[in-house]
């Protein structure tokens, strides 16, 4: 079986892990059947960290038979409520005794700072699966007032199998968030990681069997989006596809299900998020500002809810831009290892190229540049944070999601006017306000359209809070309790209680 050890020794990590790199079918690690591999890159360093199997449509046959069979057999409305939440949690106690492991091959494979994958990202992982097993078995349906004749009731049913499609930029938390209200309604799952990022869904695989799960409920297949993606959005056997990714391959999903059985497809997609600075903050500027950094330049800008346009009231704008100047050019960029690290590389080269074009861009079509705008370090794919103003509606820099730490900074007068500019956008993922007036952050919350509005604060995230898109943001929702509804159907039961036709 194809393994690959990495030796840490940094000062946050020392430690050995060892992954398996092949297909994870039925809790059991084999080949692909036509044998291909694929390099993973250290973006911190652009050079080599192991292969990992590379699978085909083939094995997306072999991976959903699996699940499907699990789901009919060992999982679905096959078990209790309880062993699925009991399954869950034992995964979650497994996770959090790797802790360390898990952030530490995260660090590697995506260059986060391994102080944010430790700190942060891999523990609410962990959080995910509690949060759901909690969850487990609290789904109903109801009875209905109906003929007196009849007695009906309703009943929440799981889909099948789902199949969880995830980009690169936070791998395993997505994933977490995908399966967890997937397992816990019944359905049986296959994954498929972003090729650019595979690592940890490997090291994840690895504790399942531990965890009690039977053969066949989770299963992860490594490969290319247009063949192992595109095969799982036109498998006739896949019911439904939970998908996080950009609005392009949304689209593409979206077809694929028309063209093949009409599967459910939940979509969480990218966003040009507004954050709206009013003068009336300026005696709290230092916070507004530190979450403002939080906003754009964490993750290196890799975040759906990346708040890439900043619009300030003009009373305190100038003091805003020279403030935010200074904070983005103090940010330390560099090792993910380093404690003192705040930004890693952009996760691969080709994405750093396209950061790099955007900026590029931004300065043609005449925006201007107040800091940042080159890439940094010889090896890695590294960016400095950068900030442009004098961006107007008609520029790129305006409309697309660069996904890379790029700040616009723009001035505005009146609360109508910005109304108007932070909604100019065909996303609508978050929206971010700074205000001390009650009555102005309920008006404005309710303007903005986004599927998340952050008050006073920005990409403070919550488990039990849905997270959904507006407008081309996305379909369906994650997190929460609410996100349950999607993984289930409804079924209404009819019981004739004495209604004679003959
Ligand atoms: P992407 O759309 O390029 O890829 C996402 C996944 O889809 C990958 O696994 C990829 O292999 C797969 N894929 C590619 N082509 C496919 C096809 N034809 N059929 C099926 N699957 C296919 O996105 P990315 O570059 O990995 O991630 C960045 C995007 O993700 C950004 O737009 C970002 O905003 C978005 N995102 C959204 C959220 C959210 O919660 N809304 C969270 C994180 C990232």
């Amino acid at each position: 079986m194809p393994k690959f050890t990495h030796q840490f020794d940094t000062n946050l990590y020392k430690g050995s892990i060892t992954l398996n790199t092949d297909r994870f079918i039925n809790n059991d690690w084999v080949s692909p059947i036509d044998g291909q591999r694929f390099e993973v890159i250290n973006p911190s360093t652009g050079k080599g960290i192991t292969e990992i199997s590379v699978g085909t449509s083939k094995d997306v046959n072999v991976a959903v038979s699996a699940a499907r069979k699990a789901f009919k057999t060992s999982w679905g409305l096959n078990v209790t409520s309880s062993f699925r939440a009991n399954c869950l949690l034992k995964l979650a106690d497994i996770m959090s005794q790797n802790v360390d492991a898990i952030a530490a091959i995260e660090t590697l494979d995506v260059g986060t700072p391994f102080t944010m994958t430790r700190g942060y990202l891999i523990p609410e992982a962990v959080e995910t699966l509690k949060y759901y097993a909690g969850l487990s078995g609290k789904t109903h349906g109801h009875t209905k007032e109906t003929n007196p004749l009849k007695f009906g009731y309703t009943r929440r049913e799981p889909y099948g199998v789902v199949a969880a499609i995830t980009p690169w930029n936070t791998p395993l938390r997505i994933t977490i968030s995908k399966i967890t209200p997937a397992l816990i309604t019944g359905n049986t799952v296959v994954i498929k990681p972003s090729e650019f990022t595979p690592l940890s869904a490997l090291l994840f695989a690895s504790f399942i069997e531990e965890a009690g799960i039977p053969p066949g409920v989770i299963n992860i297949v490594n490969g290319l989006g247009e063949t192992v993606g595109n095969a799982l959005s036109r498998h006739p056997d896949v019911n439904l596809i939970s998908f996080t990714g950009s609005t392009r391959v949304g689209r593409l999903i979206i077809q694929a299900s028309a063209e093949s059985n009409m599967k459910k497809v939940f979509l969480e997609l990218g966003g040009k998020n507004p954050s709206v600075i009013f003068a009336d903050v300026e005696d709290d500027l230092e916070e507004v500002l530190a979450w403002s950094e939080r906003g754009i330049f964490t993750l290196s800008g890799q975040m759906c809810s990346a708040g890439s346009r900043i619009f300030v009231q003009e009373q305190i704008y100038n003091k805003f831009v020279q403030r935010f100047t200074e904070i983005a050019e103090k940010r330390v960029v560099g090792d993910p290892f380093n404690a003192a690290t705040v930004q890693g590389p952009a996760a691969y080269k080709a994405q750093r190229d396209r950061v790099m074009r955007y900026i590029d861009t931004g300065i043609q079509e005449g925006a201007k540049l107040v800091t940042g705008g080159k890439a940094l370090g010889k090896d890695g794919y590294f960016i400095q944070p950068t900030i442009f103003t004098e961006v107007a509606p008609e520029m790129t820099l305006f409309r697309d999601e660069s996904f890379g730490p790029i700040a616009s900074i723009m001035k505005f007068k009146t609360e109508e006017e910005v109304i108007q500019l932070a909604n100019d956008t065909s996303y609508g993922l978050v929206g971010a306000l700074f205000t001390k007036d009650l009555n102005r952050a309920i008006r404005m919350s309710n303007a903005i359209e986004a599927g998340t509005v952050f008050v006073n604060c920005f990409n403070w995230m919550e488990i039990s809070l849905p997270w959904t898109g507006y407008k081309q943001s996305g379909w369906g929702s994650e997190k929460g309790e609410e996100v349950l509804e999607y993984y289930m159907q409804v079924k209404a039961v009819h019981i004739n209680l004495g209604l004679k036709v003959a």
